[in-house]
């Protein structure tokens, strides 16, 4: 066969040679180790936390070697593509912090190794893919859906292995006066791969996380460009990451079976592997199993569902590093103020297993991160995030910046500074009840406390109550209080002996704490007292007794 002859058949609108690209997209001019990585997120309109997992590695790879990151879109698989997703993709990285040296953009590319739309680069692949026919290395492929259905229930009953390979690649071998009668004819077809792989053969790859890893060659004929001539992923990514420089694939676990594939096409087309990187999958538990986040069962998997909570980005980059890297929890506890781009990040520390995503360990992890924010930066971010999400509370948390901020600090200094806040959405609820518009009486009062005693502790609270006190002052009064209406001073007087007391100190407090702030946990009442002021304080308690 004239394969030359082929490729010409095949694509005459091809003009540019191997060589032309080599030349328009030199080796990058970077320091010796410098890493070169990117994220190809698809436009399918979810952006899932392992976008932002693998962003955040080849983020760090990229900057902590002086190399380059970029983005690149793949949206070969047009069917999926949605409109505005491209937006998407980058508002949310843009959100959490994630800045690319080159790639797509809003308004386009930006960088020297474009396009970054994979779409747009039909006329690479194609070059390629021209050439790999002229060295008879690739083939176009006539069958059709209902053929290859049919082949694959034959190799079921057979029990043969599945795909396009030795004696079932039926157009492997076809003459080049037949292809060109098929193609004259209207004749869809694809172009695939000739593998010279051998099925007994196993292969090795180099994986950054993993190590060197020895996998089954590839010896299917896979698909490089389907019948609308836009490549398939495999052949993209290879293309691309050679094109581009790539010399750090950081991509999700789901590759790393198709990975020989591509370990194949570098090698065929006498190219330099890049190093791969497949990232663990994000799981969680599920009662006592571990599985999968999945998009169905787990809207946590959703980059969005951080940013409508509310969480800071700091703090989902920081809990994502105690996830990816295992001793960045104990650099934290030595750097509790450093910045987390101090932290070396290296693939050797990744675990290759399942990465357990907890919530509730997030959640905590907040809670530490935004004890390091200044209540005035807390301010603003907060006031940022209610103005899009609750319009209401955001005008009365504007109204006054100074009050605001101060309740923002209530507890929060010290040597154990209360954790009240997670994210922004439950701040808002946790906060509302210093505001008398947003205040609403959430919890019950204590139940061994009779509504004659609750009546009685308010009224004699009020009588009591002097705004000059001091806390413990004031805290003497509410002690009296107890003492003479037969609460034990000391709950665990009360615990011991239940029928010489009617209750404790903590259930006349949580009277006192019902009514004013209208749940049993809360900061420091007095502190509260002196921030919503005596007038609110007595209103709110009159109201209670009502
Ligand atoms: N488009 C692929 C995905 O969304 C990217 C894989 C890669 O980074 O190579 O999974």
């Amino acid at each position: 066969m004239d394969f030359n002859r082929l490729a010409e058949l095949l694509f005459p609108h091809i003009t540019q040679s191997p060589e032309d690209y080599e030349r328009e997209f030199p080796q990058r001019n970077l320091p010796e180790g410098a890493k070169v990585t990117r994220i190809g997120p698809s436009p399918t309109g979810f952006v899932h936390l392992g976008n932002l997992y693998n962003a955040i590695i080849g983020e760090r790879l990229a900057h902590q070697s002086g190399g380059r990151f970029f983005l690149r879109v793949e949206d070969t698989d047009a069917k999926r593509e949605v409109p505005g997703a491209v937006e998407l993709v980058l508002s949310a990285m843009a959100y959490f912090g994630i800045s690319f040296d080159e790639g797509a953009t809003v308004d386009g590319d930006n960088g020297n190794y474009g396009p970054y739309r994979q779409r747009q680069r039909k006329d690479i692949y194609q070059c390629f893919a021209k050439e790999l026919v002229r060295r008879g290395l690739a083939y176009p492929c006539f069958c059709s859906e209902e053929r290859l259905t049919q082949m694959r229930e034959t190799q079921i009953a057979g029990k043969d292995n599945f795909g396009y390979y030795g004696k079932w690649a039926v157009c492997r071998d076809l003459s080049y006066e037949e292809i060109e009668k098929r193609i004259a004819a209207g004749e869809e077809y694809v172009l695939r791969f000739r593998s010279s792989g051998d099925i007994e053969n196993t292969v090795e790859l180099f994986d950054g996380i993993r190590g060197t890893l020895k996998l089954q060659e590839n010896y299917q004929d896979f698909v490089l460009l389907k019948s609308d001539g836009i490549p398939t992923y495999h052949f993209a990514h290879v293309v691309d990451d050679h094109l581009m420089r790539t010399t750090h694939v950081v991509r999700g676990e789901e590759w790393l079976s198709t990975a020989p594939m591509h370990a194949q096409l570098f090698d065929t087309l006498g190219w330099q592997r890049p190093v791969f990187c497949h990232t663990p999958v994000l799981m969680k538990m599920d009662g006592d199993t571990k599985r999968k986040l999945s998009k169905r069962k787990d809207p946590e998997l959703g980059l969005n569902y951080y940013r409508e909570a509310g969480y800071v980005p700091e703090a989902v980059w920081e809990y994502l590093m105690t996830v990816l890297n295992s001793n960045f929890e104990e650099w934290r506890l030595e750097n509790p103020d450093a910045d987390l781009n101090e932290f070396a990040f290296t693939l050797e520390k990744m675990s290759n297993s399942g990465a357990l995503f907890d919530m509730m360990k997030f959640d905590s992890v907040s809670q530490e991160t935004l004890l390091r924010i200044p209540a005035c930066e807390i301010y603003d971010k907060m006031a940022a995030w209610l103005r899009e999400y609750d319009p209401d509370f955001y005008r009365l948390f504007t109204a006054d910046r100074a009050f605001s901020e101060r309740i923002i600090d209530v507890g929060r200094t010290g040597d154990r500074p209360r954790k009240d806040l997670t994210n922004w959405k439950q701040a808002r609820q946790f906060l509302s009840f210093y505001f008398d518009e947003s205040f609403v009486p959430e919890s019950p009062y204590p139940e061994n406390v009779s509504m004659d005693d609750r009546k009685e502790i308010l009224t004699r609270y009020l009588n009591s109550y002097d705004h000059a006190d001091d806390n413990s002052a004031w805290f003497q009064k509410v002690r009296e209080i107890a003492e003479s209406l037969n609460y034990a001073l000391k709950p665990k007087d009360y615990k011991k002996n239940p029928d010489l007391y009617k209750g404790s100190i903590t259930d006349v407090s949580n009277v006192i704490r019902v009514a004013v702030v209208g749940r049993t946990n809360s900061p420091d009442l007095w502190e509260i007292n002196h921030i919503i002021g005596e007038a609110a304080m007595r209103r709110r308690i009159e109201k209670a007794m009502a």
